[in-house]
């Protein structure tokens, strides 16, 4: 057995009011899991010889952490431990915070840290007590995760944010559900925004997805003295000349503020697709994403994105010569430009 996993005592599982739940998450998530090797250290497994359970120490998500000078070390190192619900759906429940929360005071020191993605960062949680915290999570419907070399957790806008173009947080979480935590050559981000003015980050993540819209324009004058688009338009791209209106497409970003400001219904939106950027990063170094994809469909996503995965796993190379650590997918695109990388 690998040295990392840890058995719970018999005992402690089997007179914890949490079993019953405990038994129909494992199954719920073992369907859920079917095919995800990935998954597997995260899976509580029954065991049938000894009737309890056990744990596969995960590999993501637990951060070596340095010892805060107002905790008493009774023993072991203290690790930080960062959490997040899967598939991530970029949201948590007031179940799970509260459940971060009894972890963070029984076990660490009171604190909770909400990571640039999204993950609560439970720090200084002492190793003994790493099973029971994570155990605790679990019944929550909380995982490890959101460290290593694995794509990280796909951020996206909330749905109900009045600028969104679309919603994308189901979108978002089919992503997640079939990308999520692939092992990968080096970090690996997602992002989706729900229009351009892009809060989550999408131009400095290795894939960024921002929804747009098809704007048209019906057969229709403009009432005098209405400017109600040109109000709204972040580019100043749409006005009304001589009684109808006109749009400047190259300047156009596609936000569909324009749309929605119309009283007249004659800029009209019937369709939104995806602008689809690769290659950002942020960081010490900062890189911009190189546009691949100007109008994709929901369909279109999975396979660009399973297409641009594998390419950065085929051509990608050690940092330094004879190093194990392997480039970014930015920086093989800065090596090869982003023709040749896109090349079969
Ligand atoms: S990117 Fe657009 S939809 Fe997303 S949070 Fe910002 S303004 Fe709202
Ligand atoms: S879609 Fe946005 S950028 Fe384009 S014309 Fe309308 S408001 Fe301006
Ligand atoms: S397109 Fe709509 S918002 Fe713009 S000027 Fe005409 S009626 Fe007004």
């Amino acid at each position: 057995m690998c040295q990392r996993r840890r058995r719970l005592s018999r005992k402690s599982i089997a007179s914890s009011p949490a079993m019953p739940r405990l038994l129909n998450m494992g199954n719920e998530l073992a369907r859920c899991s079917q095919g995800r090797a990935r998954v597997a250290w995260r899976r509580w497994v029954m065991d049938e010889k000894a009737v309890g359970f056990t744990l596969e120490m995960p590999k993501v998500g637990i951060i070596r952490g340095v010892k805060a000078k107002d905790i008493e070390m009774v023993g072991g190192k203290v690790v930080n431990l960062r959490t997040c619900a899967r598939p991530y759906e970029n949201i948590y429940t007031v179940t799970q915070l509260r459940a971060i929360q009894g972890v963070s005071k029984k076990y660490g020191s009171g604190k909770v840290h909400l990571s640039p993605r999204h993950n609560m960062e439970i720090p200084e949680i002492k190793n003994k007590h790493i099973d029971e915290a994570l155990r605790d999570l679990y019944v929550a419907g909380l995982f490890p995760g959101g460290a290593g070399t694995s794509v990280r957790n796909v951020f996206t806008c909330p749905d109900w944010c009045a600028r969104s173009v679309r919603p994308v947080q189901a979108i978002g979480k089919m992503v997640s559900t079939n990308f999520g935590d692939r092992d990968m050559p080096n970090k690996f981000t997602i992002s989706f925004a729900g229009c351009p003015n892009g809060c989550s980050r999408p131009h400095n993540t290795d894939v960024g997805i921002i929804a747009v819209a098809k704007v048209t324009i019906a057969d229709q004058g403009c009432p005098d003295g209405c400017r109600e688009c040109a109000k709204v338009c972040p580019v100043q791209a749409v006005g009304p000349t001589e009684g109808r209106v006109k749009i400047n497409r190259p300047a156009c970003i596609a936000c569909g503020r324009c749309v929605k400001a119309c009283p007249e219904k004659i800029l009209r939106s019937e369709e939104t697709g995806f602008k689809v950027l690769i290659g950002g990063k942020e960081g010490a170094t900062v890189a911009f994403g190189a546009v691949i994809a100007e109008f994709a469909k929901d369909f279109e996503l999975l396979e660009i994105i399973e297409s641009v995965l594998r390419k950065y796993e085929q051509k990608v190379t050690p940092r330094l010569a004879g190093r194990k650590k392997k480039e970014r997918m930015s920086e093989v695109i800065e090596r090869l430009g982003i023709a040749a990388f896109l090349a079969d």
